[in-house]
């Protein structure tokens, strides 16, 4: 989308040399409309081939680089009569190899194939009955006027392709998409940043990255290293970074409720509830008074782990709410976690007041249209002060009359946090974000924004880590042994089967065949199904009846995954184990281990994860088995699977860099966040004449990323 976006007010990709309308099409569907589409089009890799190999010393196995002289071609039919091969024999002084095509245009080949011309040629060295060659090879015939090549005698870089688009293709298209345009790029970056961080120039950068110099460290370029990547990266983040910068300090200048905060609040509130706060909760809950109480809008991040007690410190910033005649909302993923919050803060909120739990409302699209109507009402007369809701309720024209505080559970899914549609739009409401997501620091100030981090790394006291093993099918019959007696003791079961979007009714059939042998197993307990295709209430009274024990074993696809607290649950048994991610694996953990029972993880693997050549799959999961630590367990996560997996891909574009990686280019992305927020600091509106060019790149190129921050 992000590219879509830059491409309007540059060069259309038709004008360039080169490019007809089929082409243009073709890289169309890679989404590159522009000129600057073309630029920014970074290569999947390089190949180097600065030098060129003998014949004698071509390696079987690898990619290399030779030149000879062509001695023979020759189409040889196959005995399956439709196909053909084409073999051309090169020499040079050390040897011969033979080039062999199967897809092929016989005219046009055989009159390039000259015998007696010189041929470069690169490719997988392959070797059949003693004897060298490559398949498809990429090539060139040399001849006096093509000195200069692009596809051989330097480092090349290799694109990512579709189909009819070729590599040679895109390199001579890129080459001419730089000549016309690198002499008129202007720098937006200052000198002084550029020389602070030994930067090449914005068109040296470009140059580098598609055809990096023949003395370039090849070693450097191809981990994605070289000096052309590393200023392009830089250019990511400083301007994205420049974009959170001048809206924090938007927000921090704005006004918001100044909330009245007594010195014993915290005390009288951790005398109120029946257990005693962590330290972490203290901290968050004091940051969060510091915060409300300032006349600036509060912009903060609650960052915890799974069962590291969240809901309680929203309930503490809900009650100094209520205290101070504010309003406030409360925004949750699912309606199953909706109707939770619900529970609890109706009954946390009536420890400290009776009264209070009266004022609370829940908004869910499955009540009947005169109630949601009524609900609405009363929020906007301010009969009601605290609204719970899903996202999407929420944002669906509510009107509220005095709101001051907004609470985002959004767990572990980023990105850009609408604002709800205020009346008064003088100021600014508070806003408190919850996330169980465990990434590093830089990457969470950069994934959320603009907003202050308060982490919780401690769980509540009592709470025993959980016990995790990874089973095979063949070791169930212990493992229900083990069920039979926790169930026994009263304790409740979860067990999860993966739902993979594209046939939801397939892994439906799983968890369903799965529901019904453990009714079968465990008849004198209840087995209950829970999937996501069930209505909303239906969700929520099986939810209500696995709370209140009345079902002892939920069966559900990944529906339980965020939030769900019962704490009376103490096993959680996830089939198919193999096919989730370490992240998910760890959230769905995270529903057991809730209280100071013994709890226990079990994954349930395919016996083929278990066989040798498996191993990087064993080694995966086996990661559940050592930690519990979130953060470990999302560095692995990163480590195996990359950001993708942790920051998911709902972004809908607001994290996707034409060039840089979250979690690859952390160090520079601490840099260029530590650059971007000090020169907002010193020129909040970029106005200094110094910051000209800036100001003018960022309003051309980045500003409609944080435009839709905006809400409304
Ligand atoms: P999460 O951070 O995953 O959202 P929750 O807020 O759902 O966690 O809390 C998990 C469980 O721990 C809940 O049952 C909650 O009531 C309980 N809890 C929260 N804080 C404490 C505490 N300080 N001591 C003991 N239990 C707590
Ligand atoms: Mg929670």
């Amino acid at each position: 989308m992000s590219v879509m976006l830059l491409s309007t007010s540059t060069k259309n990709l038709q004008y360039l040399q080169g490019v007809g309308p089929q082409l243009a099409r073709l890289f169309e569907a890679k989404n590159i409309i522009s000129i600057e589409d073309l630029l920014n089009f970074s290569p999947r890799t390089y190949e180097d081939r600065r030098n060129l190999t003998t014949f004698k010393e071509l390696e079987v196995g690898m990619r290399q680089t030779s030149k000879g002289i062509i001695s023979s071609v020759r189409i040889i039919p196959l005995r399956k009569r439709s196909l053909k091969i084409l073999e051309c024999l090169v020499t040079d002084e050390s040897s011969s190899i033979s080039l062999k095509w199967f897809h092929f245009k016989p005219d046009s080949m055989k009159k390039m194939l000259t015998p007696g011309r010189a041929i470069v040629f690169s490719g997988e060295v392959q070797e059949y009955r003693n004897r060298k060659h490559i398949v498809h090879p990429d090539f060139e015939i040399e001849d006096a006027t093509n000195h200069n090549s692009l596809h051989f005698g330097r480092i090349i870089p290799i694109y990512s392709i579709t189909e009819g688009l070729y590599q040679k293709t895109i390199r001579k298209i890129i080459k001419n998409a730089l000549n016309v345009s690198l002499s008129k790029l202007e720098d937006p970056l200052p000198q002084s940043i550029l020389q602070k961080y030994k930067l090449i120039s914005l068109k040296d950068a470009y140059q580098e990255i598609h055809f990096p110099h023949s003395s370039s460290d090849f070693e450097k370029t191809i981990l994605g290293y070289g000096e052309g990547r590393r200023r392009l990266v830089f250019d990511d983040f400083f301007f994205f970074e420049l974009g959170l910068a001048l809206r924090k300090f938007k927000i921090k200048n704005s006004k918001a409720v100044k909330l009245k905060v007594t010195h014993s609040f915290l005390d009288a509130f951790s005398k109120d509830i029946p257990f005693e706060l962590t330290t972490c909760q203290k901290k968050a809950i004091v940051d969060i008074l510091d915060d409300v109480s300032s006349g600036k809008p509060m912009n903060r991040l609650l960052q915890g782990d799974v069962g590291s007690g969240k809901t309680l410190v929203a309930i503490a910033a809900t009650l100094l709410a209520l205290h101070n005649n504010i309003q406030t909302a409360i925004m949750a993923p699912t309606e199953i976690l909706a109707e939770q919050h619900f529970k609890s803060f109706q009954s946390f909120l009536s420890l400290f007041d009776k009264k209070l739990s009266l004022s609370v409302r829940l908004l869910t699209s499955s009540l009947p249209q005169t109630e949601k109507t009524l609900i609405k009402k009363e929020i906007q007369q301010n009969i009601a002060t605290v609204l719970i809701g899903t996202h999407a309720v929420l944002c669906e024209n509510v009107q509220f009359s005095k709101l001051g505080l907004m609470i985002i559970d959004e767990q572990h899914r980023f990105g850009v946090h609408q604002r709800l549609v205020l009346k008064e739009k003088s100021y600014i409401p508070h806003t408190l974000v919850m996330t169980a997501t465990p990434i590093p620091r830089t990457l969470a100030l950069t994934a959320y924004g603009e907003l202050d981090v308060s982490v919780m790394k401690e769980m509540p006291k009592g709470r025993k880590a959980i016990k995790t093993k990874l089973l095979h099918e063949e070791q169930k019959p212990k493992l229900y042994q083990f069920i039979l007696k926790q169930l026994e003791a009263k304790r409740q079961i979860y067990c999860v089967y993966p739902l993979i979007e594209e046939s939801e009714t397939l892994d439906l059939k799983d968890a369903t065949q799965g529901a019904e042998k453990l009714n079968k197993i465990f008849q004198r307990f209840k087995v209950t199904l829970l999937h996501g295709k069930m209505k909303a209430e239906e969700k929520n009274a099986i939810m209500q009846d696995f709370k209140n024990n009345k079902i002892h074993i939920l069966v559900s696809t990944t529906v339980v995954e965020v939030g769900v607290d019962v704490p009376n649950a103490t096993i959680m048994v996830i089939e198919h184990a193999e096919r989730f991610g370490l992240s998910q694996l760890h959230q769905l953990r995270g529903r057991v281990g809730r209280s100071d029972l013994q709890s226990y993880c079990f994954l349930l693997v395919d016996k083929k994860v278990f066989v040798k050549d498996s191993w990087a799959a064993l080694e995966r999961l086996k990661t559940m088995e050592k930690t519990i630590d979130g953060f470990e367990i999302a560095q692995a996560d990163l480590r195996i699977r990359g950001e993708g997996e942790i920051l998911g891909t709902k972004q809908a574009g607001f994290l996707n860099f034409r060039f840089a990686s979250l979690v690859k280019d952390q160090r520079v992305l601490g840099v260029a966040r530590k650059e971007a927020f000090q020169l907002v600091l010193k020129d909040p509106t970029l106005s200094h004449p110094e910051n000209k060019k800036l100001k003018e790149h960022f309003e051309k190129k980045w500003s409609h990323k944080f435009s839709m921050m905006e809400g409304n």
